[in-house]
């Protein structure tokens, strides 16, 4: 069924009844919207403000029923395990999934599983069977470490990390930053620089195994709770069946699919803008001052009018820009555009969310303050909102931008 999300728009089976989605993309809405009702957000209650992980039997009990309604790691192929769904699909899944307090960084808790980074997917057929599959078998998570200290918005230029070829392997030195599952991970993938010092040329893909010698890792305190890694690699030794591609191929493979993962990346954040303004709408409509209700109060009102429009809007840029790429579109510039939007326009929700609720906006009785914090960094990781309006501009403009 999810495969076969339709970006058609025009009559037939996927007529959309609702003028935005076709029927079968709303099924695949409902089944998650219920699951997330009735399973997902109870599992939450009586954890800690910040957690970032369910009790191992709540999580196990989850991603099982998430197994049987076909909704086990969304992103990945069905040959390998995954449920293979469209980018529609994925957005779909993506916005529903992170109405909980986990919210986008941890969607429905846990539940789906855990994508391997999608790169795996360009690898070998013996690559995908010895990392990929038994990854997303077991649902274990896997790191994707291209950032470095010396930057992550143009990796390109600022990749120092080093893979030096010895006979029958690589051996990697340097350090990369702000990993995210770095130290639950058994493997990832990193990106390192074989001979040519600059720009794309030499940067490699590699599968790295967390259970070899010479890889260290070092937590990094953020304004998040689930919390990155400095990796640090000395003298840590690769096989040369662990490179994904050729030498200097690295950026080559991941380009494409970094612009499409922005795509369900900003879906996520409309998920969390839209279910604060469910809670700010509740708030509103029980919440009396000076004699009368919040919601009655026209400066509530035009707060709460405002973060609609912008959440239709975002959500249907976002859509747009995997609809293209269903479709086999180019969407560079789409996901530029959507990525920017939608997480700007999450964290000016959430923002306005809080200031309806007062104090309780920013207790940790409520997620509001949690969300706001974690809004904050999707502005930045994926590539800053400055990064993707250049990329906008340099579609608009052409070589007049550096
Ligand atoms: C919590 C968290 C988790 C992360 N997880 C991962 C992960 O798992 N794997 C991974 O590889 N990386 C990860 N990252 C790294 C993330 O992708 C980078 O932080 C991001 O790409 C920005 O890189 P930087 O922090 O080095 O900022 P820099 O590249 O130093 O840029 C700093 C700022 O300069 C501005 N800027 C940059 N270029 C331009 C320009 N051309 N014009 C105008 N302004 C510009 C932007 O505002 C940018 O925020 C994570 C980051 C965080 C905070």
């Amino acid at each position: 069924m999810l495969q076969s999300a339709s970006p058609r728009r025009e009559g037939g089976p996927h007529e959309s009844e609702d003028g935005t989605y076709a029927s079968e993309e709303l099924l695949l809405r409902e089944t998650v919207r219920r699951f997330m009702t009735n399973d997902v957000r109870p599992a939450e209650e009586g954890l800690p403000h910040d957690a970032y992980k369910l009790p191992k039997e709540q999580l196990d009990r989850l991603q099982k029923k998430a197994r049987e309604l076909g909704l086990w790691n969304v992103q990945s192929p069905e040959e390998h395990g995954g449920a293979g769904l469209s980018l529609v699909g994925q957005v779909i899944v993506a916005e529903e999934a992170a109405k909980c307090r986990m919210g986008a960084y941890i969607p429905a808790c846990g539940a789906f599983g855990f994508d391997p980074p999608s790169v795996i997917f360009r690898g070998s057929q013996a690559q995908i069977e010895k990392y990929a599959r038994p990854a997303i078998e077991r649902g274990e998570k896997a790191f994707f470490a291209i950032s470095e200290p010396s930057g992550g918005s143009d990796p390109a230029r600022a990749i120092r990390t080093t893979a030096r070829r010895e006979g029958d392997e690589y051996v990697l030195n340097g350090t990369k930053f702000w990993i995210t599952a770095a130290n639950e991970s058994t493997w990832g993938i990193v990106f390192a620089r074989v001979g040519a010092e600059k720009s794309r040329e030499g940067i490699t893909c590699f599968i790295v195994d967390m259970n070899r010698p010479g890889v260290s890792h070092t937590v990094i305190p953020v304004i998040r709770s689930y919390a990155p890694f400095e990796l640090h690699f000395e003298n840590y030794r690769i096989p040369v069946e662990n490179r994904i591609g050729e030498e200097g191929q690295g950026f080559q493979l991941v380009n494409d699919l970094l612009v499409h993962g922005r795509v369900p990346y900003a879906a996520g954040t409309i998920g969390v803008a839209q279910a604060a303004l469910e809670l700010a709408i509740d708030w509103a409509k029980q919440r009396q001052t000076f004699g009368a209700l919040l919601a009655d109060r026209q400066a509530i009102q035009w707060m709460l009018a405002d973060s609609e429009i912008e959440l239709r809007a975002a959500r249907l840029l976002v859509l747009d820009a995997a609809r293209r790429a269903d479709a086999g579109q180019d969407i560079k510039m789409e996901s530029s555009v959507a990525k920017v939007f939608a997480t700007e326009t999450a964290g000016r929700v959430v923002d306005r969310c809080i200031q309806i609720l007062g104090g309780m906006g920013v207790a940790q009785e409520m997620p509001l303050e949690r969300w706001y914090r974690e809004m904050r960094i999707k502005r930045i990781g994926e590539g800053p909102s400055e990064v993707q309006r250049l990329v906008v501009a340099r579609n608009l403009l052409g070589s007049r931008t550096r």
